[in-house]
């Protein structure tokens, strides 16, 4: 008899990431004053989808995979958010999820609304047919939930161009004609744009150098460590090791490792590709996780999972800038923590936007039949997020708050306008 599919759970993190998202809005909403009919409305996902996705596994079994779609809120614009493909994805992290996207699209001032995917799985374990198989079937089952005028999926943790290539081929065989914009993130060839998979990490870099220029920190002279050297986490090292920062410190799931003298983002890639992991780089010492989070460097990336950051770790944190590479690293306890030590955090919604943004640009080529040159694109990028860190900077220094409490009220604050301008139906 065929062996059945072991799903490989991993620790689960503690705080629930929903719970840690709203109790981020209450902050918003007691600044921005809204009413509790308001609040009550973005506390509240619009739609939430779990679908049963029976895959045929190489071993000739089945397994059923369960997946989700959460699309948020669509006031400003069509739902746009990943796809994660993960062991410990929930309902509830999805929810959160596709709140911060809310927000992330709100801040960053492009016309959508928010919304997340995902799948409980273990991609590492599975084979590439296995993969198609639970992509196109969950494509499959989503398929009248999006659409480019109704809901955009994107990569996210573990998902990646090949994977969007897959759902495009589904959803265009399910409409009948070929739709690329269905989703951002794809293949160059299948009308994906130049600069879109290196965008979280640049436009993380670009919001750092504002950064630094506020806090009046020389990036030649600074050092930095990233937690989770994947997608976001790589590309923003080698992108700010390019200003003279220098890299001391990073991880991935396997370990993390520290080094004397300063370690070439480059060569680090090639390493992880080579042998799966950063862990065993020549030059490098291993160390824990919590000892690279609390090294005594400038600038610190968490481009890992949500929860990273716990209060106890916090309480040790020696960088002068944070830059959330990933989505909800930071605990809102975390937060005041950091904010007594004068951390100077750039927060998920407007440091990770840069990868949105940049699926705003590639959807807007598909909907027009054009294409930008990678200067074009990483010229607007640039542009866009920069305009967005000021946005949020200037609302902290308005209303004295540190950086995540600014960029929730500038998100939060032009999505309940919308909502407040819709009108309550019927
Ligand atoms: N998954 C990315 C994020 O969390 C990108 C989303 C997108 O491009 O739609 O922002």
């Amino acid at each position: 008899m065929a062996q059945k599919y072991e799903l490989r759970q991993m620790n689960q993190p503690k705080p629930n990431p929903f719970d840690n998202a709203l109790e981020q809005l209450r902050i918003a909403a007691e600044y921005l004053k809204l009413d509790e009919g308001l609040h009550q409305m973005l506390a509240s996902p619009k739609r939430q989808l779990t679908v049963s996705l029976p895959v045929k596994m190489d071993n000739g079994s089945i397994h059923v995979f369960t997946g989700y779609r959460v699309q948020y809120n669509d006031a400003r614009g069509p739902f746009k958010g990943g796809i994660r493909y993960h062991p410990n994805v929930s309902l509830d992290e999805v929810k959160a999820l596709s709140a911060w996207m809310t927000w992330k699209t709100s801040v960053a001032n492009i016309p959508y609304g928010g919304a997340k995917g995902g799948i409980i799985c273990d991609p590492k374990h599975m084979s590439q047919g296995e993969l198609e198989r639970m992509t196109r079937r969950y494509a499959a089952a989503i398929a009248p939930l999006i659409g480019p005028y109704k809901d955009i999926p994107a990569p996210d943790v573990y998902t990646n161009a090949q994977i969007m290539a897959w759902i495009v081929d589904t959803y265009s065989t399910l409409e009948g004609y070929m739709t690329p914009g269905v989703v951002t993130g794809k293949p160059i060839s299948l009308g994906g744009s130049l600069g879109r998979d290196k965008a979280t990490g640049r436009g993380a870099v670009f919001c750092t150098v504002e950064a630094a220029k506020v806090n009046k920190i020389d990036l030649k002279k600074a050092t930095f460590a990233v937690q989770g050297y994947g997608n976001a986490g790589s590309f923003f090292a080698e992108i700010l090791q390019t200003y003279g920062a220098k890299m001391m410190g990073a991880s991935d799931s396997r370990g993390a490792i520290a080094s004397k003298t300063p370690m070439d983002a480059d060569k680090l890639i090639a390493y992880k590709a080579k042998t799966g992991s950063v862990v065993g780089f020549p030059g490098s010492q291993p160390i824990s996780d919590k000892e690279l989070l609390q090294m005594d460097v400038d600038i610190l990336s968490p481009a890992a999972l949500e929860n990273s950051i716990l209060p106890d770790t916090a309480k040790g944190i020696k960088a002068k800038i944070i830059t959330e590479c990933a989505n909800g690293p930071t605990t809102p306890e975390s937060d005041k923590i950091l904010h007594a030590n004068k951390v100077f955090m750039i927060p998920d919604i407007l440091a990770n936007s840069g990868g949105v943004i940049v699926s705003y640009l590639e959807w807007v080529q598909n909907l027009e039949r054009i294409g930008w040159s990678e200067a074009e694109v990483n010229d607007m990028l640039e542009k866009k997020i920069t305009g967005a860190f000021h946005d949020v900077h200037a609302a902290s220094l308005k209303h004295g708050t540190d950086m995540r409490t600014a960029a929730m009220i500038v998100g939060v604050g032009r999505v309940a306008e919308a909502v407040k301008t819709l009108g309550t139906f019927p």
